[in-house]
């Protein structure tokens, strides 16, 4: 026998029944998204009524369910700031992007971002079951006239077939997960098709705004397609609820491995106690913290955004502190379309030839002492070296600790050293060409 959800329900929905509330259908169609409809919720302040007002506002919508985890009088909730706008969102900021991570630059085709050698994010709907405020996408997510079509669908497909270096494809939009299941299932099953992709991944924040969307049904079709991770989003421990445990219960029984991604947002999670106590909770559903992101540059972001020291903070207040399984990777994700660079404390304090000099969380400093005599194993006759599969240009320093590269030159770095005659001279006397492989485009 299940146990029965105990569920909790905003005083409007108490006359609801179970079978409507637990309905993801139902709670889609009855989102929420006028300061009217809101107000039968929580009394609004005047920044969210100035907000809600905006004719150009990010597209608004909140699961009856959702709301519902709002402590309506707190006005500082950590629920309401996620979903709730305020006049705050219209204000432009230092190096605020539209696009901020590039992603349309990194598309061979529309909704597919190539951006790492082996994995593809593949955007397959604009659409969510409610919208976070801080969006990275909100350039395209919300706005049902930019949702993707099946032209668009065919030429994604297409570039994967003949990509075969992507192995990893990732699904996320908008929010994979809302989509109609013979869509969804039919995605998943062209993927498949495909030899050379090895694992695909869903990023979905539908577990954490509409539970009862991951339904057993839900759970067999995706167990159709192993293997299969995913990847849910939750901030703050207030939304760990009864029904995201079992959702997720469910999705780990069908063997789905389950990862979070949470963004560090001021007012919301920036405070290392309750990181820890949010990690905390997610292992105990079996839900392992995979990134805690720094806000992005992104248009309607700005009040959300905090120093990057504050995610360093969290990190030295998790590692050592807690299960190494609930730390997640604070990540950067580089504006411009660098990708996600990991961000942490340091650990390492100084080193000499024979020696390494490190510190633990408790501040407790020690040595570790280097072999005296180090064989490397032998590159040429190891067969993972024989088989390295890179494109060119994409081993960064690996490239230069393999001996492939010997630099990596900025942009415009000969031009600018071309200066008079000095690159004649040095290649007259023949000094300067034997010393660098190089890139291979200029010398
Ligand atoms: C985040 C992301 C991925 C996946 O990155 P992982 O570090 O492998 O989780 C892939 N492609 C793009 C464009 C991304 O932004």
């Amino acid at each position: 026998m299940p146990t029965p959800i105990i569920s909790k329900r905003a005083p409007i929905y108490a006359d609801v029944p179970d079978e409507k509330w637990n309905d993801w259908r139902w709670q889609l169609s009855h989102r929420l998204n006028t300061a009217e409809d809101i107000e039968k919720v929580l009394k609004l302040t005047e920044s969210e009524r100035k907000a809600l007002q905006k004719q150009d506002l990010f597209r608004v919508d909140v699961t009856p369910y959702y709301i519902s985890l709002i402590n309506p009088e707190d006005a500082d909730d950590p629920v309401r700031k996620q979903i709730i706008p305020v006049s705050e969102e219209m204000d432009a900021f230092t190096s605020m992007m539209e696009d901020s991570l590039a992603e349309d630059r990194h598309s061979p085709v529309p909704g597919l971002v190539h951006r790492y050698p082996d994995r593809v994010l593949m955007l397959v709907t604009t659409q969510c079951a409610s919208y976070c405020r801080y969006c990275t996408r909100s350039r395209i997510v919300g706005d049902p006239g930019q949702t993707f079509n099946r032209q668009d669908f065919e030429m994604q497909i297409e570039y994967l077939k003949r990509t075969p270096q992507v192995r990893d494809v990732l699904l996320s939009g908008g929010d994979p997960l809302v989509l109609a299941p013979k869509i969804l299932e039919e995605l998943l099953t062209r993927l498949r098709e495909i030899p050379h992709i090895e694992i695909v991944r869903i990023g979905s924040r539908v577990p954490v705004f509409m539970p009862m969307r991951i339904t057993q049904e839900l759970c067999d079709m995706l167990a159709k397609f192993h293997p299969l991770w995913l990847n849910i989003h939750v901030n703050h421990p207030n939304e760990i609820s009864t029904e995201l445990a079992e959702a997720c219960d469910r999705m780990s029984r069908a063997g789905i491995p389950l990862g979070n991604q949470s963004v560090l947002l001021a007012g919301v999670n920036d405070c290392v106690h309750l990181q820890r106590e949010l990690v905390q909770k997610l292992t105990r559903i079996r839900v392992r913290p995979y990134y805690l992101y720094q806000c992005d540059l992104v248009e309607g972001a700005g009040h959300f955004r905090t120093p990057v020291a504050k995610g360093i903070e969290i990190i030295e207040g998790l590692r050592g502190h807690t299960s190494g399984y609930a730390v997640p990777q604070f990540i950067v994700d580089a504006p411009g379309g660098g990708g996600k660079i990991p961000v942490m404390p340091n650990y390492m304090m100084s080193m000499s030839d024979h020696k390494i000099i490190v510190r633990n969380y408790e501040g407790y400093v020690t040595t570790y002492e280097e072999p005296a005599e180090y064989k490397s194993h032998d590159p040429k006759t190891c067969k993972f070296c024989q088989n390295k599969r890179s494109e060119p240009g994409q081993t960064g320093l690996t490239g230069l600790l393999d001996g492939e590269q010997m630099f990596i030159k900025p942009q415009g770095f000969d031009e600018l050293h071309n200066r008079d005659g000095i690159q004649h001279r040095l290649k007259d006397e023949n000094k300067w060409k034997p010393l660098g492989i190089g890139s291979g485009e200029t010398d």
